[in-house]
């Protein structure tokens, strides 16, 4: 039995719930406003803080909610596949070895970090931004 760890996008996409999901309790709150026996059929859990840390760690740059990280530990912590339409959330959770599975995309490998120019708002994949000669930091 392999378990699957999902996230309310997912959820609430698909047209029904995985056997062997659980969630967290934030996710199934998303989850009960747009349907109730969905929610009413996932289990919550709460990830350690330990796999919680290593997420964070793990983060290059994706855009993440507190719950996205509760996810993506838990799934680790569980070793589930995590089931997400979300790309960063499949590209943090690639670095870490999790597998994932969406139900429009999946991504195959992890996001390249990206900087952000500040001075020009130009995105680059090197922490030098050509234009304005500035060392970026994030
Ligand atoms: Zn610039």
């Amino acid at each position: 039995m392999v378990l699957k760890v999902v996230d309310s996008s997912y959820a609430i996409r698909a047209d029904f719930i995985p056997k062997d999901s659980v969630t967290v309790k934030e996710a199934i709150k998303e989850i009960q406003k747009f349907d109730k026996e969905k929610a009413y059929s996932l289990i919550a859990l709460e990830p350690k803080k330990e796999y919680i840390d290593l997420v964070k760690q793990n983060i290059k740059g994706e855009k993440l909610s507190k719950t996205d990280i509760k996810l993506l530990a838990l799934a680790k912590q569980l070793n589930a596949i995590l089931l997400t339409d979300d790309t960063d959330m499949q590209s943090v959770a690639l670095r870490l070895g999790i597998k994932v599975k969406g139900y429009r995309i999946t991504i195959e490998k992890p996001k390249k970090k990206r900087y952000r120019c500040p001075n020009c708002g130009r995105f680059y994949n090197k922490p030098y931004c050509p234009i304005c000669g500035l060392r970026l930091n994030q």
